[in-house]
């Protein structure tokens, strides 16, 4: 199942709030796969018309596709905050704006709502079939396919009573997470990155981020833990290792012995911000034995267990 289905179901109902919040973060922790901000912009698109489903909770497209391309329109045409990564394609939909633009002969920061009501219905009929194409099926998927079904030909989507329930419930907590981790998006991924008086959502989250972790490379050494790669194996050296969080960083927010390890810059790069499989928790919960390290073992696993209910993606070396 993914971005190019014609059509997806409801996975799962879940009777446990906890579980359908578990998905969503799954979606906006998946930072990685991203070129462009469509899958922020469509959440926030179900959120913003969650109220006008009919009686079956079906929503249709043409709901989302206004929301979803009225706010592109402003943000990249009016704010002049490009959504596609630096060096990357323009997107299908930047496209369209700046062709209405140019060909219409627009002031280049006009707001969407200044529009006429012809160069309106040029924009919505270019950008509908990019929601159609891209961004259903690939947000269905990354919300691990239990919050929405979708079906293109129909052009709908729809909610179960128990996923509804949730969006409903806590549609301002959702609606905030989604605008931290779209700026988040934004400013790891655009120019604006670059003024010093931006980045506020890189800064806030790296407030307490240490420098170097140079020196836990000679405790873990000192301690008796083996020159070599933890994930693949291949032999390092204590300069050139990489210290790599095992239940990353960006979810432990610390840094813990008990949570490091010698990786090669291979592994370190791939592995990224994922959550390695348990056959690597169970070889880092003897690595602690074999270091000394074991008092902290009930807590790894805990923490373990935590990032993946709080969606964080797991790791496959390949
Ligand atoms: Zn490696």
């Amino acid at each position: 199942m993914g971005f190019n289905d014609k059509s997806g179901v409801i996975k799962q109902v879940h009777n446990d709030d906890s579980k359908y919040m578990s998905d969503c973060m799954h979606f906006l922790n998946s930072l990685s796969k991203k070129t462009a901000t469509y899958k922020y912009a469509f959440f926030k698109s179900i959120l913003d018309n969650l109220f006008n489903v009919d009686d079956k909770l079906e929503l249709d497209f043409n709901y989302l596709s206004y929301s979803f391309s009225k706010m592109y329109w402003n943000l990249i045409a009016k704010f002049k905050l490009p959504q596609y990564q630096n060096g990357g394609r323009v997107s299908l939909i930047e496209k369209a704006i700046y062709d209405i633009i140019n060909n219409n002969q627009l002031l280049d920061e006009i707001d969407f709502d200044s529009l006429s009501d012809t160069e309106q219905n040029e924009y919505l009929s270019r950008t509908k079939n990019v929601i159609g194409i891209n961004v259903v099926g690939a947000l269905y998927s990354d919300l691990n396919y239990n919050i929405y079904g979708f079906d293109k030909s129909k052009k709908k989507i729809w909610f179960s009573e128990e996923s509804y329930n949730f969006l409903t419930k806590y549609k301002s907590a959702l609606e905030k997470l989604n605008y931290y981790a779209w700026i988040l998006w934004m400013e790891n991924n655009l120019s604006i990155a670059n003024k010093e008086e931006g980045n506020l959502a890189i800064k806030l989250d790296n407030s307490t981020k240490r420098e170097s972790l140079e020196s836990f490379k000679q405790s873990l050494f000192d301690k008796g833990d083996t020159l070599e790669c933890f994930y693949c194996g291949n032999p390092v050296s204590l300069r050139g290792c990489h210290m790599d969080h095992f239940i990353p960083w960006s979810f432990v927010k610390d840094d813990q012995i008990w949570n490091l390890v010698f990786s090669c810059s291979h592994c370190n790069e791939s592995k990224n911000n994922k959550i390695p499989s348990y056959v690597y928790l169970n070889k880092l919960i003897d690595r602690n034995k074999n270091i000394s390290l074991e008092v902290y073992n009930n807590k790894l696993i805990k923490l373990y267990d935590s990032a993946l209910y709080n969606g964080f993606v797991e790791w496959e070396r390949a």
